[in-house]
């Protein structure tokens, strides 16, 4: 027997086996499933044999709406879906929870699958920092702005995006963070399943010539480390600071920028004054 409150359905991505048994046991019990499509959300639960009310929810509904369903938890369990994964992750959800919240209702989650974190496990890419940015904006500059903001974050960068738009995004990314080890995750959980790195240019040749179908996550590895800078940069920056500074603070100076060995370059500054 379920307690009145708000439960955040997670389902399948593509693979209804995906399904977990809590979130079988939630949608059974709960007096009413809110949904973004209820056809979408209404062959789900006909697959898993299930019948329960459904009622058509997204952020942009009316407040009136909203009230109904916030009103309906403080009396009875409500579960939350949205077509296919976790429910707030790029998809509706997130101003039911807070205002629940705010108001004392319980809030549970019944994680599961999302292609975001299904991307990473399969990408090959650093996980141990990531950066999940939904979908890159559609027009050429804000793309842009969007990927120039980011090209510096040091972490794996994960975006979701749709196949029309992947080569556009791909070529913004080898021309505004050149290198970086790319990868396309496809279909994910589904009979098509791929997930194919590269470095941008060699995947957007790819999918030009075979235009993606189907869903698709699309990560960029993190920037490499800033190239080491050569002596005779490392002579011109001690040189510089020679000129402010007494040569043990200027051969600090330049140490610590760059993580050298401070003696060092207390000897080359030395070198460099004398
Ligand atoms: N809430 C969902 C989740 O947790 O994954 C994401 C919803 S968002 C509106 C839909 C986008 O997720 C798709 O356009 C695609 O970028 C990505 N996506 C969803 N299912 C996918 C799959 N099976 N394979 C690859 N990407 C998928």
């Amino acid at each position: 027997m379920l307690v009145p409150g708000l439960y955040i359905v997670a389902t399948p991505i593509g693979n209804l086996g995906d399904v977990s048994r809590r979130a079988i046991e939630v949608l059974s019990g709960c007096a009413v499933v809110a949904c973004e499509d209820t056809r979408v959300t209404g062959k789900l639960l006909h697959h898993l044999g299930i019948k329960r009310p459904l009622r058509r929810y997204d952020d942009h509904a009316s407040d009136a709406a909203r009230e109904a369903l916030l009103g309906e938890m403080t009396r009875s369990p409500v579960a939350l879906v949205s077509d296919a994964g976790t429910p707030l992750i790029s998809d509706p959800g997130y101003r039911l929870v807070r205002e629940a919240r705010a108001r004392g209702i319980a809030v549970t989650t019944i994680p599961g699958p999302s292609a975001m974190v299904a991307a990473l496990t399969l990408a090959g890419l650093p996980t141990d920092r990531f950066l999940f940015a939904g979908f890159l904006p559609s027009k050429d500059k804000a793309r842009g702005d969007v990927l120039a903001e980011m090209a510096a974050v040091p972490a794996t960068l994960v975006f979701y995006e749709t196949g029309p738009r992947l080569v556009a995004s791909l070529e913004a990314m080898a021309r505004i963070m050149p290198g970086r080890e790319i990868a396309v995750a496809r279909e994910l959980t589904k009979l098509h399943e791929e997930c194919r790195t590269g470095t941008a240019e060699e995947l957007s040749a790819h999918y030009t010539a075979h235009p993606p179908k189907g869903e698709i996550v699309l990560l960029a590895g993190p920037p490499g480390a800033p190239e080491a800078p050569g002596e005779a940069d490392i002579d011109a920056q001690l040189l510089a600071a020679l000129a402010d500074l007494p040569v043990s603070k200027a051969a600090a100076q330049v140490a610590k920028a760059h993580g050298l060995d401070r003696k060092a370059l207390y000897a080359r500054a030395l070198e460099l004054k004398g």
